[in-house]
C-alpha cells in the first residue's frame, strides 16, 4: 500500500505544501493499514513516518506498511511532529478533520518557522477510486451482509420488535465473520418506515406492513451498504404501487451509473421517474454516496453533487418514497463503476418479498 503514499506525496507541491500531516484515522488506515485508534502519518521530503503511542506499538508492527518509519510517542502524538519535520516550512493539515484546539497546539509545537496550510480531500480523492483488491473486499463484505439478511428473513418478522430484528441481523453478521455492522442497522415497519433514518423501536412488526431494512457489514476494514423493503402480508394497493415505482426508479439509477456521468446527472434520472409517478415531494434525500473504509465518502450522487464518476468509484443507488404517517419504501444496491457502466455488488433479490 505504500504506493498510495507515493501518489499522495506527488500531489503535495500542487497543494502548496512540502509536508503533510494526516490525522483522520480512516485516511491513516488507507495509507498504512493501521486499524488502531491513535496514530498519525507525516509525509515530508525526508521520509514517510507513522506515529502511535505505546498501547499500539505491537499492533503497528504487524499492520503498518514497512515503507513507513514507525515511531512511539507520548499519548499526544503531535509532540513528535516538529523533529520529524526536519526543516519543512509549509506543513499541510487536514482542515476537515482537525479541531481548532488541535490546530492551536500544533502551531505552538511547530513554532513560527512552520506555516500550517489547510488542505481538503487529498487522501479522500485517492480513496474514491478503488483498486481491484479494495473492490474484492467490498464484494466480500456485501456477500456477508446478504447472507445475514437471508438468515434473518428465514426466521420471520411478524411478532418481533424492530429492535429485536435489528439486533438479530447484527448478530447474524458477526456470527458469520463481520468485524461489526458498518452503521446502526435500520429496521422500520409501517408508518415508521417513512422516516429515512429511523431508529429501531420496541414496537411489534405486524402483518400487512412494509418493513424497511437498511444494514451493512464491515469486513477487512471495508463497509457494505444495502436496503431492502419487504412485506409482511397483503398490502394496500398504494403501497404496492409505490414499491413498483421505487424499484423502477432504482433500476433507472443503476443504468445511469457510468464513467463521465456527474453525480447530478445520475441523481436526476430516478428523481424524474418518481416525480412523473406523482411522488416528487416524497423523495427528500440524495440518490447515493460513495462507500469504502467509511460508510459515507466521496463521490456523492445528489442534487448538490459536484462529482463526476470514474471507473473504480463504489457508490450506492438508493431512491426512496416516504409517506408520512403511512409507510416508506427504499431500495439500495452497492455498485462499482466500470469502464462502460457498473457492476452490482449486492446479490439480494429486489422483487417484493413477503415474509411472515
Ligand atoms: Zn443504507
Ligand atoms: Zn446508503
Amino acid at each position: 500500500v505504500i504506493e498510495r503514499t507515493e501518489q499522495l506525496a506527488g500531489q503535495l507541491p500542487g497543494a502548496g505544501v512540502d509536508a503533510l500531516l494526516v490525522t483522520a484515522l480512516p485516511n491513516v488506515r488507507y495509507l498504512t493499514g493501521y486499524s488502531g485508534s491513535n496514530g498519525l502519518v507525516l509525509i515530508t521530503p525526508r521520509g514517510r513516518d507513522f506515529v502511535t503511542d505505546f498501547r499500539y506499538v505491537e499492533q503497528a508492527a504487524v499492520e503498518v506498511d514497512p515503507g513507513f518509519t514507525r515511531h512511539r510517542a507520548a499519548q499526544n502524538l503531535l509532540q513528535m511532529v516538529p523533529e520529524l519535520l526536519a526543516g519543512a516550512a509549509r506543513l499541510g493539515f487536514e482542515a476537515e478533520h482537525m479541531s481548532v484546539s488541535t490546530h492551536q497546539r500544533l502551531g505552538e509545537l511547530c513554532g513560527a518557522g512552520v506555516q500550517l496550510v489547510p488542505t481538503t480531500g487529498l487522501v479522500e480523492g485517492l480513496r474514491a477510486i478503488k483498486s481491484p483488491e479494495e473492490v474484492q473486499r467490498l464484494r466480500a463484505a456485501t456477500l456477508l451482509a446478504d447472507e445475514a439478511l437471508e438468515r434473518l428473513l428465514a426466521e420471520g418478522l411478524i411478532g418481533r420488535s424492530e429492535r429485536e430484528v435489528a439486533i438479530a441481523l447484527e448478530s447474524h453478521m458477526r456470527a458469520i465473520g463481520a468485524e461489526r455492522p458498518s452503521f446502526e442497522t435500520i429496521v422500520a415497519a409501517g408508518a415508521h418506515g417513512a422516516l429515512p433514518h429511523a431508529q429501531p423501536l420496541d414496537v411489534m412488526i405486524e402483518p400487512g406492513q412494509l418493513v424497511v431494512i437498511d444494514w451493512g457489514a464491515q469486513l477487512d476494514g471495508y463497509c457494505s451498504d444495502c436496503t431492502r423493503t419487504v412485506a409482511t402480508g397483503e398490502l394496500e394497493p398504494e403501497a404496492l404501487e409505490v414499491y413498483t415505482l421505487v424499484l423502477a426508479a432504482q433500476i433507472d439509477g443503476l443504468e445511469a451509473v457510468r464513467p463521465g456521468a456527474t453525480g447530478l446527472d445520475v441523481d436526476a434520472v430516478p428523481r424524474a421517474r418518481i416525480a412523473d409517478g406523482g411522488y416528487g415531494d416524497h423523495f427528500g434525500h440524495g440518490l447515493g454516496h460513495g462507500v469504502g473504509i467509511e460508510i459515507h465518502e466521496p463521490p456523492r450522487l445528489s442534487m448538490s453533487s459536484e462529482d463526476t464518476l470514474v471507473a473504480g468509484n463504489v457508490v450506492t443507488v438508493e431512491p426512496g418514497i416516504y409517506l408520512a404517517g403511512r409507510f416508506g419504501v427504499r431500495i439500495e444496491d452497492l455498485v462499482v463503476v466500470t469502464e462502460d457502466g457498473c457492476d452490482i455488488l449486492t446479490t439480494v433479490p429486489k422483487e417484493l418479498r413477503t415474509v411472515g
